[in-house]
């Protein structure tokens, strides 16, 4: 999981410290991904092996990043590529309705999207999604979907929750509107076709080393379960 990929202003607190990763830790992270025998797959991908089999490389990982930060085209995108890696990044559409600048563009989607990455919905405007009416939850899920599938002609079948919250009733709207499944904030590594509104991911600290990363993979993947 991951979030902002450049260097935070100098004035920037603990909180965005932690959410952003420079471009240079990114590619070490990538090289050693790679180095380790790792694939990318996509969302699509895991599913499609969790309900029907299809399958998937030896050392699968997705590479998630939410938000949609305009560095995330500027840095994240470029070293994906370079590292022959793909990415799923989910939106937040009403940053790109209102052509905010800290944010990527449709255009940058669009781009993105040819170059063989991935996207799905973060909301429409990063509320929490709890204890709300159908009606806004609609609002809030649907729109976004039929937003980004307008850009990208193709479907949107995933979901990442503002800020991990959620309840049965998001749930319940995800599902009446086809999503497949939603990614969570809770860690782990595992997945279930059980659980495919609560999927797990492992978060990625802006001021970790690359050894503490490799760990962190590892106690994931290997010593959890
Ligand atoms: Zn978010």
């Amino acid at each position: 999981m991951y979030h902002y990929v450049s260097v935070p202003p100098a004035d920037a607190d603990a909180i965005r410290r932690d959410l952003s990763i420079s471009p240079q830790k990114f590619e070490e992270q990538l090289k050693y991904l790679k180095e380790a025998g790792f694939t990318s797959i996509t969302l699509h991908d895991l599913m499609l092996h969790l309900t029907m089999g299809y399958s998937l490389p030896e050392k699968p990982v997705i590479l998630t990043f939410d938000d949609g930060y305009v560095d995330n085209y500027e840095f994240a995108y470029e070293l994906l590529r370079k590292h022959g890696f793909t990415g799923t990044f989910f939106l937040v559409t009403a940053f790109q309705d209102e052509n905010r600048p800290e944010y990527m563009s449709w255009d940058n989607v669009v781009e993105m999207h040819t170059g063989g990455m991935e996207f799905g919905a973060h909301s429409y405007n990063h509320a929490d999604l709890r204890k709300q009416s159908v009606d806004y939850l609609v609002w809030q899920i649907l729109g976004p979907r039929e937003a980004i599938e307008e850009r990208i002609e193709e479907p949107v079948r995933f979901f990442s929750y503002p800020s991990g919250a959620y309840d049965d009733q998001v749930v319940a709207v995800l599902r009446s509107a086809h999503y497949w499944g939603a990614i969570t904030i809770h860690q782990g590594a595992l997945h279930s076709s059980e659980y495919p509104f609560d999927l797990q991911r492992i978060r990625i600290h802006g001021g970790d080393s690359l050894g503490m990363f490799v760990d962190d993979i590892n106690y994931w993947l290997y010593e959890k379960q």
